[in-house]
């Protein structure tokens, strides 16, 4: 499997953990609590999102330059990151 699509999927599992811990935590926050856990797994949250998104976005072929996570502006063009580029077929790595 491409070593980028394991990291994804890395990013993307670390971010469910994130999420999970966030709003097991969400319900029971102690306002008297200094460290908030409410909060530090919000900010978290946010900033490991932002780092996912960015990382996706900086996926690119080494020949070319095409994007390989977000394809185009659409939604639907998310793809998985592959051994070659989508667009000119040159290896990954
Ligand atoms: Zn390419």
């Amino acid at each position: 499997m491409n070593k980028y699509k394991l990291r994804l999927i890395g990013i993307l599992l670390i971010q469910l953990v994130i999420t999970v811990i966030h709003n097991t935590n969400a319900g029971s926050v102690d306002v008297t609590d200094l460290f908030q856990l409410g909060n530090v797994t919000y900010l978290l949250g946010m900033g490991w999102g932002l780092f996912a998104f960015v990382y996706a976005i900086k996926l690119g072929c080494p020949q070319c330059g095409a994007r390989q996570v977000f394809r185009s502006l659409s939604i639907f063009s998310v793809r998985w990151p592959q051994e070659h580029c989508h667009k000119c077929g040159a290896k990954i790595e």
